[in-house]
């Protein structure tokens, strides 16, 4: 059931696809007419929940079951009858053909969408959410309950001004840490499982030192492991797996370890034992799944037929591939520029500017001046300019100089130092590191089974004050 609901999400997410597109340039037109991109957004998500949700999946509705639910009987407003509706999201249908279908009329519909659209983007939808109105005899909405998730709820009621305010329900979740250690036996992936650890947690483990350790080469059988990480609970049941707080890996002849911390000016992400980061700040390539074709440096061009500086790296790729931007940063060209073909340059901190040339294609909102978050996608793999095949040439520069973007480890975020190092030293290292001493000890007494799980020692049930406000 689940991999038929991921598999339904993935169908929906590639089906939503084109449209998504279609509706950037819409968002970029409104953005240039001077509506603020804030209000261009409510609008996106107010027109979203217009859309039926398609998915594709296996057609239920000529089953019996399928043709009983037809025959029930939908309730409806009618005029002077104050009523209370609760349902779900179905398939095909959008949040304002459901509530057209109780026969409320669009003008009582549009104002409390529009409301939540200002909190909940109705693009986010998917069947099954459910969804509750209460309407008075007058066919207003007084109140409006959107929910996606267990925890994630939106309430929009009816003021006594006459507006909708919409707020996002707060839902009192329970954070409880857990201490897990282990030896390596067979793969690593299937030795975390064993130490009964959820998929996104074994992720966000490799994930982290993914920098630090190439776990595909260097993993033995006997190489140690320790985590700590939350399990979130809602009325007592384990809804999901938070942040992984704290991760060590331990090889005969290496430890790694890393912490999770947030500080005093609000950045966070993860730094080994010496406060050093372990987040890269741009992503390792402006595409997935890449090949390169061409390294910086000196080579012989193969269009002009002579030695020439080649002041990037050339991927080779489909025509068509999307190009992400490799970091947060600020578009400062896009458009034709000679050699280069289609290009979008992207100007992000500490000066540095990386380029995108030979795109077959640049979304309309990727232009002069616009925000861009690292993975927005900023154009397609194309052969435009001098070049002799589809790939993407990727450049880097630092104040105007050219720099080759394989080569730099500029790419780490900063270190901890002084007084901040002190407090993640307080606040993370020694706290955590304790926990996974603790829990790495017991597991070596313990040879069979070779691994601890331990719910932790300091929260339990009552989990103090100090453990939730931190991280
Ligand atoms: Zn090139």
């Amino acid at each position: 059931m689940v991999a038929f609901l991921l598999t339904a999400g993935l169908v929906y997410w590639w089906m939503s696809q084109p449209s998504e597109e279609a509706r950037e340039q819409l968002h970029a037109q409104n953005v240039s007419r001077g509506i603020d991109a804030a209000k261009a957004g409510v609008l996106a998500s107010v027109d979203a929940s217009l859309i039926p949700i398609e998915v594709t999946t296996p057609d239920e509705s000529t089953t019996a079951a399928g043709a009983e639910k037809e025959v029930e009987e939908l309730k409806v407003w009618t005029e002077g009858q104050a009523i209370e509706f609760e349902d779900k999201l179905e398939k095909n249908e959008s949040v304002f053909a459901a509530l057209q279908k109780r026969g409320l009329g669009n003008r009582n519909i549009h104002v409390v969408v529009s409301a939540t659209g200002e909190k909940f983007n109705f693009r986010h939808s998917r069947p099954g959410d459910s969804w509750s109105a209460s309407v008075d005899a007058k066919g207003n909405i007084l109140r409006f309950r959107y929910q996606t998730s267990p925890e994630d709820i939106w309430e929009t009621r009816l003021q006594a001004d006459g507006t909708h305010i919409c707020e996002k329900v707060e839902v009192p979740l329970e954070i409880k840490q857990t201490v897990v250690a282990g030896v390596v036996t067979t793969s690593l992936w299937q030795s975390m499982e064993n130490a009964g650890l959820s998929a996104p947690v074994v992720g966000k483990f490799i994930d982290v030192f993914s920098h630090e350790v190439d776990f595909g080469a260097e993993t033995r059988p006997g190489d140690r492991f320790a985590l700590v990480f939350e399990k979130i609970y809602l009325d007592g049941e384990m809804l999901r797996d938070g942040r992984v707080l704290a991760a060590r890996y331990i090889t005969p002849s290496k430890e790694v370890s890393a912490y999770w911390y947030e500080t005093t000016d609000d950045d966070q992400g993860y730094f080994n034992g010496k406060g050093k980061s372990l987040q890269r700040q741009f992503l390792k390539s402006p595409l997935s799944n890449v090949r390169i074709t061409s390294v910086f440096g000196k080579r012989f061009h193969p269009v002009l037929k002579r030695w020439k500086m080649h002041n990037g790296v050339d991927y080779g790729a489909p025509t068509g591939t999307p190009v992400m931007a490799v970091a947060d940063g600020t578009v400062v060209f896009s458009g034709w520029k000679g050699a280069n073909g289609n290009l979008v340059s992207i100007k992000h901190k500490k000066g540095y500017t990386t380029h995108y040339a030979h795109l077959s294609y640049i979304p309309k909102s990727i232009k002069r001046g616009v925000s861009v978050t690292k993975k927005t996608i900023i154009g397609r793999v194309g052969s435009t300019g001098r070049s002799t095949g589809p790939h993407l040439h990727f450049a880097m520069s630092v104040k105007g100089r050219y720099i080759d973007p394989m080569k730099v480890d500029f790419m780490r975020g900063p270190s901890l130092a002084g007084q901040e190092l002190v407090r993640f030293d307080e606040m993370a290292i020694k706290p955590f590191g304790e926990k996974m001493d603790a829990a790495l000890s017991k597991g070596q007494q313990h040879t069979t089974p070779s691994l601890v799980a331990a719910e932790d020692a300091f929260g339990g049930d009552d989990l103090g004050e100090d453990e939730t406000a931190y991280p």
